[in-house]
């Protein structure tokens, strides 16, 4: 396994990779990885023939006030896991060498972007669609593999691939989670115990929802409020950002859950921790 942590290098490398006719997979991270990222690489193997798996805590996508120095950190563990997983390349740039000093050009992807994340995060997504736009050009992937976990990034990174011509198959992999449900997340780290039990209420909402629309009941209102009940019941401290009911390709809020492919998400503050996740309802 080889680690690049230049951008010309990694440029040079990707280059004659693809001139050699190998075909390239492309696993963006910011690293302190779980069976959920490792996932990730597995299925960019199958298609492939070398998987570059990136390690890079993005500054532009935290806002000031977020937890970009807290972010986990664990380089060596990465690495290892990497190894055991069959990657063969990883990135891991400085941030001043993906950023010059007079950095000025930002990628946005305009509607997807303003519901849902967008809204508690404004400047979040032109972060994430800024540096994987660069992740692409400097490793020029034929395939790239992202998580459902992340499912609105996810559909504003296809549309980027498809709105900037990037030749290149945009795969979303299924979330993986914890035996008791609880969605694999780098955040889950910050939480102790008892904490983590209560950090389930996320994933107890969404159960209820896939219930209550296999029971028959589709109405998005009602379903929401049995929702936030289960969130306060499981974490009484709970502070709920959002509970949304979306069309899985425009975004748009949906009331009714038979009419359209709808994905149900959440975000929701579990002792000052924001855990996002989702499921897809029909
Ligand atoms: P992150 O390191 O949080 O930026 O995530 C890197 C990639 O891993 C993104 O495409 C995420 O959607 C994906 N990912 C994160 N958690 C999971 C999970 N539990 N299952 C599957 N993919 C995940």
């Amino acid at each position: 396994m080889k680690t690049i942590r230049s951008v010309r290098f990694m440029q040079r490398v990707s280059r004659q990779l693809a001139t050699s006719g190998k075909k390239i997979g492309l696993v963006p991270t910011m690293g302190y990885l779980h069976d959920g990222h490792l996932s990730l690489i597995k299925r960019a193997l199958k298609q492939c023939d070398i998987v570059i798996t990136t390690i890079f805590v993005n500054p532009t996508q935290f806002a000031p006030h977020e937890d970009l120095d807290a972010y986990p950190r664990d380089e060596r563990k990465d690495l290892a896991k990497i190894k055991e997983t069959g990657g063969q390349i990883v990135f891991i740039p400085k941030a001043d060498d993906i950023y010059q000093p007079d950095f000025q050009t930002y990628v946005l992807v305009e509607k997807l972007t303003k519901t849902l994340e967008g809204e508690a995060r404004p400047t979040h997504f032109r972060g994430v669609t800024t540096v994987v736009a660069k992740l692409f050009n400097i490793c020029r992937p034929d395939i790239s593999v992202f998580g459902m976990k992340d499912f609105q990034q996810a559909v504003v990174l296809k549309q980027m691939a498809r709105d900037l011509n990037y030749p290149i198959k945009m795969i979303v992999a299924p979330t993986v989670r914890e035996k008791d449900g609880l969605a694999m997340s780098s955040r889950n780290k910050y939480f102790n115990e008892s904490q983590r039990q209560e950090a389930l209420c996320l994933y107890r909402a969404l159960k209820t929802a896939r219930e209550m629309v296999r029971a028959g009941m589709t109405k998005t209102t009602k379903i929401r409020r049995e929702m936030r009940s289960v969130v306060q019941a499981t974490c009484p401290t709970a502070k709920i950002d959002y509970i949304a009911f979306t069309d899985s390709k425009t975004l748009q809020p949906v009331s009714d859950v038979t009419v359209q492919k709808t994905v149900c998400s959440l975000a929701v503050w579990v002792h000052n921790v924001r855990l996002i996740d989702n499921l897809k309802l029909s």
